[in-house]
Order: structure tokens, then sequence, then C-alpha cells
């Protein structure tokens, strides 16, 4: 019997993983439905996450998928709030996933059993209607979100308490009409940071953006107008990414994100630009600053009464209204610290998953990572990795094996391409995602598939890492998963095009071919 806390993308993967592998899950959810994150309400609820109407996904569809269940062919590249959450419910639709549910019921406390050492066991507390019940499991998995607690560090804003104008944070927003004729200060130049300078400088009198590092910015729309994740999360470029020596890749990144615009032209210019964070996917930010409505500004040094102060700038700046876009802090309010402990957004997990000193591994955490690309396929194969652990088909390392890789991990080095996200949570997506499917035996084979199957080795060498490519086989494997991966730019095209039929397929994949073989042989000697 496995508990599974929380109904978002984690849980849902959870759920439908505990299943595949014969477990029992129960779901509890404290909301009344499904989607968690993606279930954008006007009220916001305790607990979870909130969105402005105006969110879509910085992700493709593709690549945003569970692996043997691909989005709709007719719906968009990149996805609004509320079609990712249709998609959600036709998962939990097709997969009866609904039935393992408890809607209204909050876990408040996860505790050992008394005896745990033998049994691996969890006393759970739940509470509905204000009733409390306890239930025993084997095991757990905490699939509880980590962008429902505001981190609104006010101590780092000098004179903020004199300031006479009005100030929020991000959580809070939903429509632009606050900002109808103000002058906007933006604290923050993350994803919701700039979503949200965006929307208000259609209505805004003045909108600024102040950012203490910088950022890279990308947009949706990448090379010739494909998605950025399906040409960017591809085998070869992680192949590339992970050994080219360090000058030169950071030259590589650097070439790469200015083509779009200069970032030092537009003072977007990462502050080291060798380190740098979870870039910003915006397609409209570089034009509102050409056009004036949205100015760049370094950190805020101090607030005054009505205006502010940054740092290197001497002139005072009138504002009405600031939000502080500046992220999240995560913890676990229903767990013991000695089993989870949450320091600056970093948990000592095994590989983001497992607790490293537990006697039983029966306790897991999933989405405690922030990889550059698409969360849904890695939290999916997290759950089935997790799921065979409890099962006991996969072994976890000793402690002190997987302590060391934790300890190793905090130290924050820069290991590849020169990036670094969150300075806390950081992994290269495609290689995290091969390690898990390594361990539950579900790493496709580009070599052996060159002999038996080679247009779909090469289109899964060169083309997007989409998430089908690790239902090829090995356990739950789907019958789907090869056509899936051969049509994955025709559920591209179908939206967009849309006055000229389209054709066999797209001119991306044709060039492939072409190009193919000849870096295959380059491929073969980085080695696989
Ligand atoms: P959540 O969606 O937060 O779900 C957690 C659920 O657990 C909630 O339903 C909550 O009610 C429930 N819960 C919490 N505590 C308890 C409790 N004690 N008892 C019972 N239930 C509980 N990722 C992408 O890959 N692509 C994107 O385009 C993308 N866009 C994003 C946009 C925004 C604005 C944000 C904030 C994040 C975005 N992300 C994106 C990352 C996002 O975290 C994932 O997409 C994903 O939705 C996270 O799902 P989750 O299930 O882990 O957490
Ligand atoms: P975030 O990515 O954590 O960014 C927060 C920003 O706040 C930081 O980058 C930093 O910006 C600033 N900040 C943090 N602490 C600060 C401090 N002490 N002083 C000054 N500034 C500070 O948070 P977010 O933008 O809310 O995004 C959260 C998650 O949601 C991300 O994973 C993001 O991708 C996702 N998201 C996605 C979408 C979408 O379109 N799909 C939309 C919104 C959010 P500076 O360094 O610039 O100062």
């Amino acid at each position: 019997r496995v508990a599974v806390v929380g109904a978002g993308v984690s849980g849902l993967a959870a759920t439908k993983c505990c299943l595949d592998e014969g477990l029992e899950p129960t779901c509890f959810e404290r909301s009344k439905d499904i989607g968690g994150l993606w279930r954008y309400t006007e009220h916001i609820e305790a607990g979870r996450p909130s969105l402005y109407p105006s969110v879509i996904s910085n992700t493709s569809k593709e690549m945003s998928a569970f692996s043997d269940f691909p989005f709709p062919e007719h719906f968009p590249v990149f996805l609004p709030n509320a079609l990712l959450l249709d998609y959600l419910r036709r998962y939990a639709e097709h997969f009866s996933l609904r039935e393992h549910i408890r809607f209204g019921t909050k876990v408040v406390s996860i505790r050992k059993r008394p005896d745990f050492a033998t049994t691996g066991q969890w006393n759970v507390v739940t509470e509905a209607g204000g009733k409390q019940t306890s239930d025993v499991f084997d095991a757990v998995m905490i699939c509880s979100g980590n962008f429902s607690e505001p981190s609104l560090p006010l101590q780092c804003f000098p004179g903020i308490e004199r300031f006479r104008g009005q100030y929020f944070h991000s959580r809070q927003y939903k429509h632009p009409d606050v900002f109808q004729g103000k002058r906007v200060l933006v604290v923050g130049m993350g994803n919701s940071g700039v979503d949200i300078a965006v929307e208000a400088s259609r209505v805004a009198a003045k909108v600024t953006i102040s950012t203490s590092r910088g950022a890279w910015l990308l947009s949706r729309v990448f090379e010739h107008g494909y998605p950025w994740d399906m040409i960017l999360n591809t085998r070869l470029m992680s192949l590339i990414k992970t050994n080219l020596p360090g000058p030169l890749s950071w030259w590589l990144i650097n070439y790469k994100v200015n083509q779009w615009f200069n970032h030092e032209n537009y003072g977007l210019q990462p502050e080291k630009s060798w380190l740098v964070r979870e870039p910003v996917l915006n397609d409209d930010l570089p034009s509102y600053i050409l056009t004036g409505r949205i100015t760049i500004k370094p950190g805020v040094k101090e607030f005054k009464d009505n205006s502010v102060l940054f740092h290197s700038c001497s002139e005072e700046e009138p504002i009405d209204i600031v939000f502080f876009c500046t992220g999240y802090t995560v913890s676990f309010p229903f767990l013991e610290e000695s089993v989870v402990r949450v320091e600056n957004r970093h948990a000592s997990l095994y590989k983001y998953v497992f607790p490293t000193h537990l006697q039983k591994p029966t306790l897991a955490v999933l989405g405690l990572i922030k990889p550059l690309g698409a969360i849904m396929p890695v939290v999916e194969m997290q759950a089935r990795w997790v799921s065979r652990v409890f099962k006991g088909l996969c072994k976890l390392p000793s402690h002190s094996v997987m302590e060391k890789e934790v300890n190793e991990k905090k130290k924050n080095q820069v290991q590849w391409f020169g990036l670094t996200f969150d300075e806390v949570l950081k992994t290269e997506w495609l290689v995290y995602l091969d390690t898990l499917a390594s361990y539950i035996g579900a790493k496709p084979s580009v070599l052996g598939l060159l002999c038996t199957d080679p247009w779909l080795a090469l289109t899964i060498f060169f083309g997007p890492c989409s998430p089908y490519q690790y239902r090829l086989g090995g356990p739950g494997r789907w019958e789907g998963a090869r056509q899936a991966i051969l049509t994955q730019w025709d559920r591209v095209l179908k939206p967009t095009r849309t006055r000229v039929p389209a054709g066999s397929s797209s001119s991306f994949p044709s060039l492939l071919i072409v190009m193919g073989f000849l870096l295959l042989l380059a491929a073969v000697i980085f080695g696989f």
C-alpha cells in the first residue's frame, strides 16, 4: 500500500506507475480536484500553487507528455493552462486514476512506525471534513509540489517598511487591471517576473524590471520556428554539451543565446554569464524593451516613500506598485525534519528523490528538481524508478555512496555547459532521464536500434528526446512508442499548418536524414 501526497502532475504519474507495478496506491489531495498547479482558480487556495490566467506552458507538448500518452494532435504546441489541465484530466480518465484519489483530504503527518527498521512502514494521518484518520502504509511518495509557499525576502529591501505604495508577491497576481495607469516595479527576473511585467506594460504608465543577476532569455519559437526544447533537448546536443571543454561550451552558449538579440544591448546579460540560472522563456520582452514599454534596471538599493533607488544609479524612480517575483520556498510540514531536511531550497535526496539515511527506502520525493526541460517526463521517470525500488526490484546503493553523491551536488560545481540552475537544484534533463531509465532497464539503446531499426535510431539520436523513447523497451513497454516517435513532428505541425495541408512530414526530419549519416560517425567517435 502506497500513500501518494498530492494529485498534481507528480501525484498522477505516481499513482499510475504504482498501478503499473501492481502496487496499491491511495492518493490524498487536499483540494477538490486533480491538476495541482495547472488547475486555475480565481481564488488562491492554501497549499496549492496559484496561476494567473495567461500562463502558457514553456515546454512544448511533445516534450511535456507522459511517455505513453501523447497530447492530442490538435492541441497547440505550447499549452495554455486550461489545455494542460484538460490533458491531465484525459490521462486520469484513460488510466482510471480517479478512483484511487481521496479529494478534500489533507495529509497532516507522516511518521515512521515503531517497527520501521524491519517493516519500513509509515503512519499517515490525514484530515478530511475536520476529522483526522490514521492509516498504515508500506511506502510513501511525496508529490506535494514546491510552488505554493512564496519567498518574500523583505529584509533584502531596505526602506520597504516606509514605502507608501502597494506591494505584492507574484503568487497574488491574477489580472493586469491592478496596473492600470500605474508606475510599476517588478522585482526578480524569473519567468513570473517577466510574464507579469509584459502584461502590466499593456496598461501601466511605466514598467521597470529590477534584476540583480540578469538572465538569458529564450523564445518558445526557436530556430526555424521549431519549439526550443525540441531543438535543444536532443541526444546529439546532450553529447556535445557534456563533452565539450568548458571554454568552448561557454562560447557556444553565449553565441546561441545571443543569436536572437544581443543580451548586453538589452541590459539582460547575466552578471556571470557562465553561471546562468534557469533561462527565462518569453517571446515579447525584447520587443517591449525596444519599444520602451519595459525598462531593465539593476537590483534595488533602497525604497523611499514613493520611489525606489537602484544600485549604481543615482536617480530615484517614482513607483506606485511593486510586484516581488522572488520565487518560492520549499517545505514538507507533514514530515519530521529528521526524514527530509530542506536547507537553502536543497533537500539532501539521492537523485533528488530518496532520503539517504532511512533504514528502508520506503519514502520518496517527486518533482523537487529543476532541469532545463519539461518536468512531466522527469517526474514520471522518478515514479517508475521509485515504484520498482518499493517493490524491491531495484536496489539503492549503500548509505555512504548516496551521501557522498548528495554532498558533491551540494558543492554546486559547474559541471556542464557552464550552467547552474537555481544554484542548488540543477541537473541536465536528458542525462538525468537516461540515468533513471538505465536503473529500470528502459534506456533506449541507440547502437542496438541502429542494427534493427536504423530509421528509428537516427530519429532518436538526432531528433528531440521525446519521452516515448523510454517506452520502447523494458518494464512498462508501450506498443505505440515507436509510432509516437516517428509522428512527433506531425503532431507539432498539425495545429499550425492550417492553411496549406501538411505534407508527409516536416522538413526537419528530412534534413536529419542527410546530416544523419555524416554526424553519426562523429557521434561514435565521441562514444555513446
Ligand atoms: P503541484 O502541481 O504543485 O501539485 C501538488 C498537489 O499536492 C496540489 O494539488 C496540492 O493541493 C497537493 N498537496 C499539497 N500538500 C498536500 C497535503 N499535505 N495533502 C494533500 N495534498 C497536498 N514545468 C514544465 O515542465 N513546463 C511548464 O511549462 C511549467 N510551467 C510552470 C508555470 C508555473 C507558473 C509554475 C509555478 C511552474 C511551472 N512548471 C512547469 C513546473 C511545475 O512545477 C510542474 O509543471 C508541475 O505542475 C508540478 O507538479 P507537482 O504535481 O509536482 O506539484
Ligand atoms: P524564480 O524562477 O525562482 O525567480 C525568482 C527571482 O527572484 C530570481 O530569479 C531573482 O531574480 C529574484 N530574487 C530571488 N531572491 C531575491 C532576493 N533575495 N532579492 C532580490 N531578488 C531576488 O521564481 P518564478 O519566476 O516565480 O518561477 C517559479 C517557477 O515557475 C520556475 O520554475 C518557472 O519556470 C515557473 N514559471 C513558468 C511560467 C510559464 O510560463 N510556464 C511562468 C511563471 C513561472 P534576479 O536575480 O533577476 O534579481
